[in-house]
């Protein structure tokens, strides 16, 4: 399976009557992840009028075995969109969720530019951790793209909605987070002890990112365009073991950057025990530091994401 989005399936034609309709196929996605084992989470992407460009569902686990890391509904959905022709702008679109996006989708989500809709909340790698819309776990100047672009249906009896004005049962949106739920420790302790992939020494000369063991590079690889970054095409051999991470030019403060701190997350789904290096600095290394312990709980306290510059030292 080569594609980057195996959990997508382009719509047939269908025109969602609402964006409640949307996210019940939204769910029907979670439901046929749960059949595969894997999280349970699902999306759809709408065009302007409603009409039903894709559908996807979370595609880590396929067949019992860690398929790809990073194949959450979302971010497969924002790199279907950006493979495609003659879309309508992604400024049109929405992208309806189960399951609030983690760091790595509104990453994506955010680069796109596209309207998202989320169901139910993720305490503890969602955008939304807290729940109160603040959009803290992100830089300050994401944070108002963030609260133009991302809505929350209401959950009647427990919570108001978040930029529109609809709402769905408790039950509906317990079950949607319910399976989620289920799924969780499962999928990150299979994903955090899959063994590491096979990988042969390569010479890394102008690539941006490589992964290195004993001083050789054994996987290196270049961005793709739009969210197919140089470590994006890395984090998908994770989670990384004994290997170190070297980006050429280290994270900023970009929806990219936000994007592949959150990749580098659902690569390990466990404690990061290699070291995350860069070469030139993508932004002043407090301002980096800052964003690292801004983000939800499962990146700061599971999985501890340390980067530092090469040559600082050992850690
Ligand atoms: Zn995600």
């Amino acid at each position: 399976m080569n594609s980057v989005y195996p959990g997508v399936r382009p719509g047939q034609g269908e025109q969602a009557e609402s964006l409640l309709q949307a996210a019940e196929w939204a769910q029907r996605g979670a439901e046929r992840a749960s059949e595969r084992g894997t999280f349970c989470v699902g999306g759809v992407l709408l065009g302007p009028a409603g009409e039903l460009l894709a559908e996807s569902s979370n595609h880590v686990l396929c067949d019992g075995a860690v398929c790809d890391p990073t194949a959450h509904g979302e971010r497969q959905l924002v790199d279907w969109y950006f493979d495609q022709s003659g879309l309508p702008p992604a400024q049109s679109c929405t992208i309806v969720s189960t399951l609030d996006p983690c760091m790595m989708c509104a990453g994506a989500l955010l680069y796109g530019g596209f309207r998202v809709l989320t169901l139910a909340l993720d305490p503890d790698a969602g955008v939304n951790a807290r729940g109160d819309f603040s959009f803290d776990t992100l830089p300050p100047e994401l944070r108002p793209d963030a609260a133009a672009r991302f809505a929350y249906l209401g959950v009647e009896g427990v919570r108001p909605s978040f930029g529109c004005d609809l709402s769905v049962s408790a039950d509906f949106e317990g079950r949607s987070y319910a399976l989620f739920r289920d799924s969780l420790n499962r999928v990150q302790s299979l994903v955090h002890g899959r063994p590491r992939v096979e990988l042969r020494s390569q010479n890394w000369s102008h690539e941006e990112a490589a992964l290195v063991q004993d001083g050789r590079s054994v996987a290196v690889a270049n961005g793709r365009g739009h969210t197919r970054t140089a470590l994006m095409e890395l984090a998908r051999l994770g989670p990384f073991q004994d290997l170190t991470l070297i980006q050429k030019k280290g994270p900023d403060l970009s929806p990219l950057s936000i994007m592949e701190l959150g990749a580098y997350g659902s690569c390990m789904e466990g404690p990061a025990r290699g070291s995350w290096l860069y070469q030139t600095p993508g932004c002043p290394a407090d301002q980096l530091a800052r964003q690292l312990e801004r983000m939800p709980r499962f990146y700061r306290e599971v999985v501890g994401i340390r980067i530092q510059a090469a040559g600082a030292g050992t850690d």
